[in-house]
């Protein structure tokens, strides 16, 4: 029987799981689920592939340690033959240190914990989803895989803010994010379409989270997020692109307290600061309020212009590939960038637009434009895979 792994993404209210078999050629998804309202009223969902779907009420307010113990138990009791040979653990920031997955000991949790500061909200999460796992398999292997590992090759220019150089060196740089799902749109394109993947490719993750990243080869050249994950396009709820010294007179005149303005620009800004409704494109798309369509004027307006940047960075555009929740399942969203990218040869095909269809060029496009669904719990399984010597696949 192959090998079978689990991969964990715990976030501040939910750990999502999923269960993969270590298969010789790609990780074979068994099932997926998660618990979430971890704080208030949890709820334990799952779905089984090519099977039936469970969403149940758990009760009362759980740690992430005993959301992850009852993950485990449920998958013991589904799966009884099925011994989990390594846990992988998505992490949002591996600093300057990991470019690569690591199996975690505890020199390299140290190592983890150091880096809480440069991602508060989601970093100490990841990592009690590590303690919690260690803790009820502390003999099975452990990997952590980093968001921010794709981007580490990234040339000096592409990397520091002009500050005084000290600052680069002590590591406040642009570190950019999303890499799992960039490292798996990479490969997936590399299948798809080979020649136009080994040339200059801008892959915009379009989700609550969004941003962009410049590819050259398969490799991440430059991405929009930098030291945080605030930087860039405008989000759900994060801003994007800001002028610091807006934030300046924001401490400074108006009084704004460093957890006020942290929240403001995580938690009150982007769609639905700017639309006053919602964080969630479909909510905004099916309204007629002036403010929501401002909202999703903004979105696409960033989205263009850093596409525009990222492309003059990489010397020139091969091919433009749409993912995330926005990016794969909004016409109206990849109409709107696309069609204000006419200038660089990018043309539409409408029909197959609506359909979100693989390819949605038009045949004269001089640049094909691709959705592709991305799946950050494939890449995760995959490097747990190699990284905890399952499987000589694709070495
Ligand atoms: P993600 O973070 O990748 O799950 O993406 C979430 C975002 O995708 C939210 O803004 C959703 O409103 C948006 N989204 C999901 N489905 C659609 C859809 N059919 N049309 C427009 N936006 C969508």
């Amino acid at each position: 029987m192959a090998d079978r792994v689990v991969t964990l993404n715990a976030g501040s209210s939910s750990v999502k799981f999923a269960l993969f078999a270590a298969d010789a050629d790609w990780p074979r998804l068994i099932v997926t689920g998660a618990i979430e309202g971890l704080g208030a009223k949890p709820r334990f969902r799952v779905d089984v592939v090519d099977g039936e779907a469970h969403d149940a009420p758990l009760g009362r307010k759980l740690t992430h340690r005993r959301a992850i113990a009852a993950i485990f138990e449920w998958i013991e009791d589904a799966y009884p033959a099925a011994a989990i040979s390594a846990i992988g653990h998505r992490v949002v920031h591996g600093g300057l240190r990991f470019s690569a997955p690591v199996i975690v000991d505890a020199e390299t949790l140290t190592a983890l914990r150091e880096f809480i500061p440069l991602a508060p909200l989601h970093q100490p999460h990841n990592l009690a989803g590590i303690e919690g796992a260690c803790e009820a398999f502390p003999h099975v292997p452990q990997v952590a895989c980093f968001d921010t590992a794709f981007h580490r090759g990234h040339a000096f220019v592409d990397d520091a803010y002009a500050l005084p150089y000290s600052y680069y060196e002590r590591g406040l740089r642009r570190f950019g994010f999303h890499g799992l799902s960039y490292e798996y749109i990479a490969r997936r394109l590399r299948a798809i379409d080979p020649i136009h993947a080994e040339g200059g490719v801008i892959v915009a993750h379009l989700g609550n989270g969004a941003s962009l990243c410049a590819m050259k080869g398969g490799r991440s050249i430059a991405t929009t997020m930098g030291f945080s994950a605030l930087e860039g396009l405008p989000m759900g709820t994060r801003c994007g692109e800001i002028d610091p010294g807006l934030l300046l007179y924001l401490l400074e005149s108006e009084g704004m307290t460093p957890d006020e303005l942290s929240h403001l620009l995580y938690e009150r800004s982007g769609l639905l600061g700017l639309s006053g409704l919602s964080h969630d494109m479909r909510a905004l798309e099916a309204s007629e309020e002036p403010r929501a369509q401002a909202a999703i004027a903004y979105f696409i307006h960033r989205t263009k212009m850093e596409i525009a940047a990222l492309t003059a960075v990489i010397g020139g555009l091969d091919a433009l590939v749409f993912t995330a929740g926005i990016g794969e399942r909004s016409p109206r969203v990849r109409a709107g960038v696309v069609e204000g990218l006419a200038w660089l040869g990018l043309a539409l095909d409408a029909t197959a637009n609506a359909r979100n269809n693989p390819i949605v060029s038009a045949s004269r496009s001089r640049v094909p434009v691709f959705v592709t669904p991305t799946d950050e719990e494939a890449m995760i399984a995959r490097h747990t895979i190699e990284t905890a010597g399952l499987s000589d696949a694709g070495r």
